[in-house]
C-alpha cells in the first residue's frame, strides 16, 4: 500500500482470521452473483495470513455447508474427523474418564485443524473472488469525519523509541471506507477505541476472557490417533477459583496440539498459566502421549468469554464488527470458528444491502443484527448466555446454576447474571486466601526443556520478532499508580501471566523493584490489556509484521 495517497475502498476489513475472511469472502461471492463491482480490501497484521491466529482446534463444520456450499469438505484443509472423544477429570496423580461429555462439549463428527492452515487456504479463495489482503500492516485507528467511522489509518513506522521520526519515517497510510469491518479477534486494539469512543457496549456485561497456551508436538507413531480428542478438567487448577481445563488433539503425521485454557478472573495474583500448562504436561496421562516427543511450535492467545450478555453492539454509522472482537464465542463448546464464519457472513448480507441501497447508516446496517437474531449463532448464544457467569464462583456452584439454566432453556433460576472486570478479581499478594503459585507447584516449576518448557524457550517456538526502532508498544497507563499497586500490592502479577516473559520484576542491590519490559517477545495474547490491575496496562499494535510467526496453530 501506498502510504503517500489516500486509498478509498467500499468495504475495509481488518483482520484476516475466519471472521474477516469470510466476510470478504461471502461478500465478493454475493457481489459477483448480483453482477456487482466493488471494492474490498483485508488487511492483516501479521507478516503472512495465519501467523497471528491461534486455536485449538475442533471445528463444527457445519457451517461450511452454507459458507462454501460448492466445496467438498475433503478439500477443505481439516486435519481428521474426530473419532474418539473423552472428557477427563485429573486428580494430582490420576485421571478418570467421565462417563458423559459435558453438555455442549460432544465432539464426534467434528474436525480438527491448524487454524492458521484454513485461514490460508481462505485467503486464496478470498483473492481468487477479487479481494485485495494486504499482510504486514498494523491498522492503529479508525478516522471519523463528523463524528462517524469513515476509515482506518494503519502506523506510522520509521519511528524510534522516543517517539522521534528516524530517516526511514514512513506516515501511516489512511483508507477511506464506505463500510468498516473490524476482525481483530480476542481483544481488538482498534475495536476497544471504537467500543468506548462510540458507548457500544453501553448496558452489556463486561467483557471476560480466558488464556488460552497452546503447543504443537511431534510425537512417536502409536502415542496418539489422529482424530482423538480429549477434554481435561481439575488438576493442576482449583476447582473453587480457577475456571478451565486442557486440550489435547491427535493429528495427522504424529502431530498432537495440546494446550491449557483458563479464565481470567482467577484471584491469586501470582498464578501464572504458562507455567500451570508445564505442570499440566507432567501428569502422568499427558505426559505419556508426549514420550519420545519433541515440540514444534508455540503460542498463546485470550479468548472472549462472556457470551450473549457481554456482545456489544455490532454495528454503527459505516460499520460493523465480526468474530471474537465481537464476543462471537461460545465458552461451554470451546468454540469460536464456526460463530466467526457465520458472523462474517451475516455482516456480509447486511453490507450488500446497504451498498446496493447506497445507505450505510447505523440504522442501514442495523440489519446486521436482525439477521444475527434470526441465525444459528443466535439460538447457540443464547443458549448459553448464563454459562460462564456462573462458574465466577467456582466450579461446584457454577455446576448446579448451569444444571437449572439446561432445563429453563439458558435462564437459569436467577435470571441474567453480572460479571466482574477481569483487571478487578485480583487479591493483594499478602492476602491469606489462597497458596502462592510457587509454593502449590513446589518441585514442579524446575523445567528440563525437553517434556517442560521455561517461557523463552517457548517463545524461541512462536517466532516472535519485533523491530526494537519504535515506541514501546506496551504502555503503563499511570507509571506511578503501577508502582504502588501493580508492583507493591500485587507483587507484578504481569511477570507472572504474561505468557511470553515480557514484564520482569527486577530488584537491584537496594531491594528497589522496578519494572522492565521486554517487548519483542510479545506474543499478542492481549493479557496485559485485559488482566493488569490498577490503571493496567494498553496494547498499542506494533509495527505491521511484528509479532509471532504461526505456521501450525
Ligand atoms: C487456545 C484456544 C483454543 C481454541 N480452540 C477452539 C476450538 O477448538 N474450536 C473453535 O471453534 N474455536 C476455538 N478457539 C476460538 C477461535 O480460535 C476464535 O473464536 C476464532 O479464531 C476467532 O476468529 P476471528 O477471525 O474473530 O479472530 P482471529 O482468529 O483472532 O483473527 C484476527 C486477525 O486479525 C488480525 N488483527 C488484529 N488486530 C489487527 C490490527 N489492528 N491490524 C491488522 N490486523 C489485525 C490478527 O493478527 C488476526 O490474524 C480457540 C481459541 C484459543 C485461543
Ligand atoms: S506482553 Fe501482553 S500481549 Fe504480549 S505476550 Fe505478554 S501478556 Fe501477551
Amino acid at each position: 500500500m501506498d502510504s503517500t495517497d489516500v486509498i478509498a475502498t467500499d468495504v475495509l476489513i481488518v483482520g484476516g482470521g475466519p471472521s474477516g475472511l469470510a466476510t470478504a469472502i461471502h461478500l465478493a461471492g454475493s457481489l459477483k452473483k448480483r453482477g456487482l463491482d466493488k471494492r474490498i480490501i483485508l488487511i492483516e497484521k501479521g507478516s503472512s495470513i495465519g501467523s497471528h491466529t491461534l486455536s485449538g482446534a475442533v471445528i463444527d463444520p457445519k457451517i461450511f455447508k452454507t459458507f462454501l456450499p460448492d466445496v467438498d469438505i475433503e478439500d477443505i484443509p481439516f486435519d481428521s474427523e474426530v473419532t474418539v472423544d473423552q472428557t477427563l477429570f485429573l486428580t494430582e496423580a490420576g485421571e478418570k474418564v467421565l462417563p458423559f461429555h459435558p453438555p455442549y462439549m460432544n465432539n464426534i463428527g467434528n474436525y480438527s485443524t491448524s487454524i492458521s492452515k484454513l485461514c490460508q487456504y481462505l485467503a486464496e479463495i478470498a483473492q481468487s473472488r477479487g479481494v485485495e489482503i494486504y499482510t504486514g500492516f498494523a491498522v492503529e485507528d479508525v478516522i471519523y469525519k463528523e463524528g462517524k467511522v469513515a476509515g482506518i489509518k494503519t502506523k506510522d513506522t520509521g519511528v524510534d523509541h522516543h517517539g522521534n521520526k528516524m530517516k526511514n519515517y514512513q506516515e501511516g497510510t489512511v483508507v477511506e471506507a464506505a463500510i468498516t469491518i473490524l476482525a481483530e479477534g480476542t481483544r481488538g486494539s482498534v475495536t476497544k477505541k471504537v467500543i468506548d469512543a462510540l458507548h457500544l457496549d453501553s448496558g452489556c456485561n463486561e467483557q471476560i476472557y480466558s488464556l488460552g497456551v497452546k503447543e504443537l508436538w511431534s510425537v512417536p507413531e502409536g502415542n496418539i490417533e489422529a482424530g482423538t480428542v480429549y477434554h481435561t478438567m481439575g488438576y493442576p487448577l482449583q476447582s473453587g477459583s480457577e475456571f478451565g481445563g486442557g486440550f489435547i488433539y491427535g493429528l495427522k503425521d504424529n502431530k498432537v496440539a495440546l494446550g491449557l485454557v483458563v479464565g481470567l478472573d482467577y484471584r491469586d495474583p501470582s498464578f501464572d498459566v504458562h507455567a500451570a500448562m508445564q505442570v499440566w504436561k507432567q501428569h502422568p496421562f499427558v505426559s505419556k502421549i508426549l514420550e519420545g516427543g519433541s515440540i514444534e511450535e508455540f503460542g498463546a492467545k485470550t479468548l472472549p468469554e462472556g457470551g450473549y450478555y457481554a456482545m456489544p453492539r455490532f454495528y454503527d454509522d459505516n460499520l460493523m464488527i465480526v468474530g471474537d472482537s465481537a464476543g462471537f464465542l461460545t465458552t461451554a463448546r470451546l468454540k469460536g470458528i464456526h460463530l466467526a464464519i457465520e458472523s462474517g457472513m451475516l455482516a456480509a448480507n447486511a453490507a450488500i444491502k446497504a451498498l446496493v441501497k447506497g445507505d450505510t447508516s447505523e440504522e442501514s446496517l442495523s440489519h446486521y443484527r436482525k439477521l444475527f437474531e434470526e441465525s444459528n449463532a443466535y439460538e447457540e448464544l443464547y443458549r448459553a448466555r448464563n454459562f460462564r457467569q456462573s462458574f465466577s464462583k467456582g466450579m461446584v456452584l457454577g455446576g448446579l446454576q448451569f444444571a437449572t439454566q439446561l432445563v429453563t432453556g439458558g435462564a437459569g433460576l436467577l435470571g441474567r447474571l453480572k460479571t466482574e472486570k477481569d483487571s478487578e478479581t485480583l487479591l493483594p499478594l499478602d492476602s491469606r486466601a489462597f497458596t502462592p503459585f510457587k509454593e502449590r507447584f513446589a518441585g514442579k516449576l524446575e523445567f528440563d526443556k525437553k517434556l517442560t518448557f521455561d517461557k523463552v524457550t517457548d517463545v524461541y517456538y512462536s517466532k516472535a520478532n519485533h523491530d526494537e526502532e519504535q515506541p514501546c508498544h506496551l504502555v503503563l497507563n499511570n507509571p506511578e499508580n503501577y508502582q504502588r499497586v501493580n508492583i507493591e500490592k500485587y507483587g507484578c502479577p504481569e511477570a507472572a501471566f504474561c505468557p511470553a516473559e515480557v514484564y520482569e520484576l527486577h530488584i537491584d542491590k537496594e531491594g528497589n523493584k522496578a519494572l522492565r519490559i521486554h517487548a519483542e517477545n510479545c506474543v499478542h495474547c492481549k493479557t496485559c490489556d485485559i488482566k493488569s490491575p490498577g490503571a493496567g496496562i494498553t496494547w498499542n499494535v506494533p509495527y505491521g509484521g511484528d509479532g509471532p510467526d504461526y505456521t501450525q496453530m
